[in-house]
């Protein structure tokens, strides 16, 4: 018998092929009118995404990392600040504090949703912290209003780091536009990707929004007049043109990846612990996880039948080699429990019923396997 078919994790061709006629005519616009850099299409974009999440401003940069970087250079983060998040999340939320020489404060998270736990943040802020930084994990938002709530009393700005996020809602408002700057990522597997790296940062801000651009460019406020310090920052014209191509269907996708969701959770909840999606929000299912003490039988399982897994993330940053010596004697036992079980299925909104049914039958499969 032949091997099955390999089930894509991620089904980037499948996309494509939906979009070819848009993705292409918006690529070949950029490449006849020549503005590689700082194109129409950048400030186009830029005002769409405004649109999308209800932010007054939006500024594209090159990844999702530089609009971490950016945000928290525009709030001036400076060193010996501190900056409280969590420890379970891709290294880039954390790794752009400790580059500006400040330090990241670890809090927590919730063993059923995988974000922070709000509840603890409070008891982390001491008189050196200057932002909040909250991650909307696997594209569920935080606790944002108790995480704002508590940001205002002690007068700190809050950061999303949606860039899992981007299409999420949180009663009723969209991911990015939750807290004083949301910062997202277009990087390919991304809900909203590109075909290479792009980001954005979003805020209502003015002020912020213009240290934004300026940061985005070297400090330049017009002319080689720089004002401030910068970075070369911005998103490649071509790249937002394939953004603007992929919102032709995005909102078709967001609902997919919630139903696919939905039916993973109907048929896998019975025997494994499901991450919960709060009832006031919406996840965009960046990653489709589940938590299962047995993990390593059910990779090999999974795929020896050619189905594709991955584990966001094997490690809490501050148990990562580079991070460890700051955080030596520090415990996150939530972080470290989801660090050992979590695991995530193939997960787009191109899976389809008979796909999906085969991830889930191996699932199955691997607890007990069939005599
Ligand atoms: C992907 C990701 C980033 C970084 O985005 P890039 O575009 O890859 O630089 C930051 N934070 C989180 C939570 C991410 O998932």
């Amino acid at each position: 018998m032949a091997p099955p078919e390999a089930i894509p994790f991620v089904d980037l061709k499948a996309q494509y092929a939906a979009l070819r006629e848009s993705i292409d005519a918006r690529i070949r616009r950029v490449l006849d009118h020549g503005q590689y850099v700082m194109g129409p299409e950048v400030r186009e974009l830029e005002e769409r995404l405004e649109a999308w999440t209800g932010a007054k401003h939006c500024v594209t940069v090159a990844s999702g990392t530089e609009a971490l970087l950016i945000s928290l250079m525009a709030l001036g983060v400076k060193p010996g600040d501190e900056v409280v998040t969590t420890p379970f999340t891709f290294v880039a939320t954390a790794e752009m504090i400790v580059l500006l020489g400040a330090k990241p404060v670890f809090v927590d998270v919730e063993a059923d949703t995988a974000n922070i736990d709000a509840s603890k943040i409070e008891a982390a802020i001491t008189p050196r912290t200057r932002a909040i930084l909250p991650v909307s994990l696997y594209g569920q938002p935080a606790d944002m209003d108790e995480i704002n709530a508590i940001a205002a009393r002690h007068g700190l700005p809050v950061i999303e780091d949606a860039a899992q996020s981007f299409g999420a809602t949180y009663k009723g408002r969209k991911s990015c536009n939750l807290s004083t700057i949301g910062c997202t990522s277009f990087y390919p597997s991304k809900p909203l990707g590109c075909y290479g790296d792009g980001g954005a940062i979003l805020t209502s801000d003015d002020a912020l929004a213009q240290a934004a651009r300026e940061i985005r460019v070297h400090g330049d406020s017009g002319r080689y007049r720089h004002t401030r310090i910068g970075v070369g920052g911005r998103m490649d014209t071509i790249q937002c043109a394939v953004v603007l191509a992929k919102l032709e269907r995005f909102e078709w996708e967001v609902k997919r990846r919630i139903e696919i969701a939905c039916r993973y959770d109907k048929l896998l909840s019975s025997r494994f612990r499901v991450l919960k999606v709060r009832p006031d929000r919406t996840s965009v299912h960046a990653q489709y996880t589940v938590r299962a003490v047995n993990r390593s039988a059910l990779e090999a399982t999974l795929k020896a039948k050619r189905i594709p897994t991955a584990i966001h993330y094997p490690e809490p940053l501050h148990r990562q080699p580079a991070y460890a010596a700051m955080f030596a004697a520090r415990s996150f036992p939530a972080a470290e429990l989801l660090a050992s079980e979590v695991i995530s299925l193939p997960m787009h909104a191109y899976l389809d019923e008979a796909a999906q049914s085969r991830v889930v039958a191996a699932m199955h499969d691997a607890l007990a396997p069939a005599a």
